[in-house]
């Protein structure tokens, strides 16, 4: 990278240390940051053939005053100007809002370029702006596509594209290319500096398409290249644990389940003791739909773990999981010896220090708790295995504390979200990933209908059906995001109505995350029993929970989820031989919000609900948080760009696995970008 593109911005001429403060405000700091600062779209100025234009596109005309402008005002400050004017042989009505002034310079005859938007049924332009051609200067973005900068307040676009300008005629022959010369031909990529000349200065449309595409490429390149890095990197060191596992217990264990694997399972379960037994340590996420069995394949691979010696962890984001976990493994786990261990919250002091020690010493043999399990004093004898639940980040950070704590265990990252592959690839880029894409056998699908709210009626009595047949229902109480307080209040005020609505003749109980844990458990544990049988919850029961015999999901203000939680949430019926049923009440006013809706009541599919709630809302809104781990690109849109990704991602896993992109000076500047990261910095020569 030419040292030059590395100045402060202030070494464009025209941009001081006043303008440079402002800048920073946009992440400008250096001249090159300035050229990467790119558009986000474009204004297309050049004069139109007035027949091509469509109703209400915004479009560049010249034509000649004809005529008398009329000049209307009203009240004080507005006014509305009109005149006409001829555009090759049309007769077309420009009009200008409160620029009343401008009557007296709209003389007959005179030739005028005009910018604006088209109404075409009527032949008018609501100009925006306009330039007399007989006054010579040409502004610089007449006649042609100017780009669009975001900005912030105190910068206008009209200036960024001034810098910006400035900075391609100063720097613009510094810009070097970074990607090997094969694939420039073989993607037909413009040269980086082509490429960014043409993304902020385009002589036509395509070609500024071209100039983003070869940018946008790189961009995801780049990010594969480190992804695939980290994953070669890792697979070459040999710091992990080669576990030695008797598969030939792993084998009566599987048999001695109550139910064979489907072959799905056998599949994940294969891939994930394969990565157990080798010499790097396992780097998985396994994906599956709710209820396609993952637990079992968890507790194959902790039984897997303890049979080579080693202890295994199970970590989950909540303590009611952890408990729910605790109980199946160790119906699984204990009738083989294995020690099962859960280090909640809400132990006694004695109670935990009894639990550290069994860890400590090696006595327990699997831990379940939350995620603070590997954050806190918490020592294993061997840790060979660490399992973490529901989590989609749990990621580098956590890899790190347990690297510290001196354990490079095997990792497997389970998640209930199913995730299009073309997010899996970003946000997990560097794993590998299992997915079960298959039930169980005998599942029926569940029933899901969208009702108003003025439906609520009807669908209490429907519940009231299901109660006197014996089962359980859920009701999720409407979500005010960032307000856990309107949240409880919520839940109160559904639980005090659904009480008083079944009188003494059902048991209505309250579930939220404010909830002692203890209480927590005692509510759960009442539900599980039948002797709740209305659970009106905030969404904690969103992951994991296990009631067989609950039938109805009630979901309140349902437009208020992701499609994602949603799944989620009424994957929490439908585990019994009964029919169960999800029921959305919604009053959604878009009509994205009923297509939302609409998605769930057509397919039972996570995959297929996951890939078109990516569709309708894009990459951002899909994990419904901020923090979902996704990498943020600048000018790559994952979702848009998804052959690009894979294509790039192919081509990065191949230059990770040849010989010379190690060694030939044509990659160096690729492995000076790895090495930027302070993990490859040792590991990869300059
Ligand atoms: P997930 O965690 O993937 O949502 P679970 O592991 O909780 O799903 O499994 C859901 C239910 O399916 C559990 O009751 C489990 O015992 C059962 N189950 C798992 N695998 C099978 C299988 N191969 N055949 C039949 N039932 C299964
Ligand atoms: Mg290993």
């Amino acid at each position: 990278m030419s040292e030059k593109l590395l100045q402060p911005v202030t070494a464009v001429k025209g941009i001081g240390a006043e303008r440079a403060q402002e800048l920073s405000a946009l992440r400008i700091q250096t001249v090159l940051d300035l050229l990467e600062h790119f558009p986000y779209r474009y204004e297309d100025y050049r004069v139109r053939d007035l027949a091509e234009a469509e109703e209400g596109e915004k479009i560049t005309i010249i034509g000649r005053v004809y005529g008398e402008p009329a000049a209307r005002f009203f009240g004080k400050k507005k006014s509305k100007l009109s005149v006409k004017v001829v555009v090759d042989n049309v007769v077309v009505t420009a009009i200008w809002f409160n620029r009343h002034f401008l009557k007296n310079q709209l003389q007959a005859g005179r030739e005028i370029m005009l910018s604006g938007k088209f109404e075409r049924s009527r032949l008018q332009l609501v100009v925006s702006e306009h330039h007399f051609m007989d006054t010579g200067k040409v502004p610089v973005q007449e006649g042609s596509i100017q780009p669009v900068y975001s900005t912030v307040a105190s910068v206008q676009v009209k200036q960024i594209r001034k810098w910006i300008a400035t900075a391609l005629e100063q720097f613009g022959d510094e810009i070097d290319e970074i990607l090997p010369g094969f694939l420039l031909q073989k993607y037909r990529l413009m040269t980086r500096r082509e490429a960014i000349r043409n993304i902020h200065y385009p002589a036509s449309i395509h070609d500024g398409k071209q100039g983003r595409r070869r940018l946008a490429f790189e961009e995801l390149l780049l990010f594969q290249l480190k992804m695939q890095a980290y994953h070669a990197v890792n697979r070459q060191t040999t710091s992990g644990i080669p576990q030695k596992i008797a598969m030939d217990r792993v084998g009566e264990f599987v048999h001695a389940l109550p139910f064979p694997l489907t072959n799905a399972q056998k599949r994940v379960v294969k891939e994930i003791l394969t990565d157990m037994r080798a010499q790097y340590s396992m780097n998985r996420l396994l994906q599956g739909d709710v209820g396609s069995g993952k637990t079992v394949v968890a507790a194959i691979a902790l039984f897997a773990a303890v049979s080579a010696g080693f202890q295994g962890a199970l970590m989950v984001p909540t303590e009611i999981l952890a408990e729910q976990h605790y109980g199946s493994l160790r119906e699984l786990l204990e009738p083989w010896g294995i020690e099962v261990a859960l280090l909640s919250g809400s132990a006694t002091v004695r109670q935990r220090r009894d639990i550290l020690a069994g860890l400590q010493s090696g006595m327990t043999n699997v831990v379940v708790g939350t995620h603070a399990l590997i954050q806190e004093d918490v020592y294993f004898d061997r840790l060979g295995l660490v399992i973490t639940d529901e989590q989609h980040r749990f990621g580098v950070e956590q890899r790190r504390i347990l690297r510290e704590k001196g354990l490079q265990p095997d990792v497997l990252f389970m998640t209930a979200t199913p995730i299009p592959r073309t997010l899996a690839i970003t946000a997990f880029g560097d794993m590998d990933v299992s997915t079960i894409d298959e039930l169980p056998a005998g599942r029926k699908p569940i029933e899901t209908y969208f009702v108003r709210h003025a439906m609520l009626d009807r669908v209490l009595s429907f519940v009231r059906k299901e109660l006197e047949k014996g089962r359980q229902a859920y009701v999720i109480s409407p979500l005010i995001e960032e307000s856990e307080k309107l949240d409880l209040q919520n839940a109160i005020d559904v639980h005090t109505q659904l009480t008083h609505y079944f009188g003494g003749e059902f048991k209505v109980g309250l579930m939220h995350g404010r909830l002692p844990s203890r209480e927590k458990d005692e509510v759960m544990q009442q539900f599980s029993r039948n002797e709740i049988h209305v659970l009106v919850s905030t969404t904690v029961v969103e992951v994991g929970v296990n009631v067989p015999n609950a039938s109805v999901m009630v979901i309140y203000d349902a437009e208020r989820f992701g499609l994602a939680q949603l799944h989620q949430l009424r994957g929490r019926v439908g585990r019994g031989a009964e029919q169960s049923y999800c029921i959305l009440i919604a009053d959604p006013k878009s009509e994205v919000g009923k297509e939302r809706m609409r998605i769930m009541t057509e397919t039972n599919d996570g995959f297929e609900v996951a890939r078109r709630d990516l569709e309708l809302r894009g990459p951002g809104d899909f994990f419904g948080t901020k923090q979902s781990g996704l990498p943020e690109f600048k000018i790559a849109d994952v979702v848009q760009d998804y052959r690009m990704l894979e294509v790039a991602r192919e081509e990065a896993a191949a230059l990770i696995g040849s010989k010379r992109f190690w060694k030939e000076p044509e990659y160096s500047p690729l492995r000076r970008y790895l090495r930027q990261d302070e993990y490859f910095l040792e590991k990869i020569k300059d």
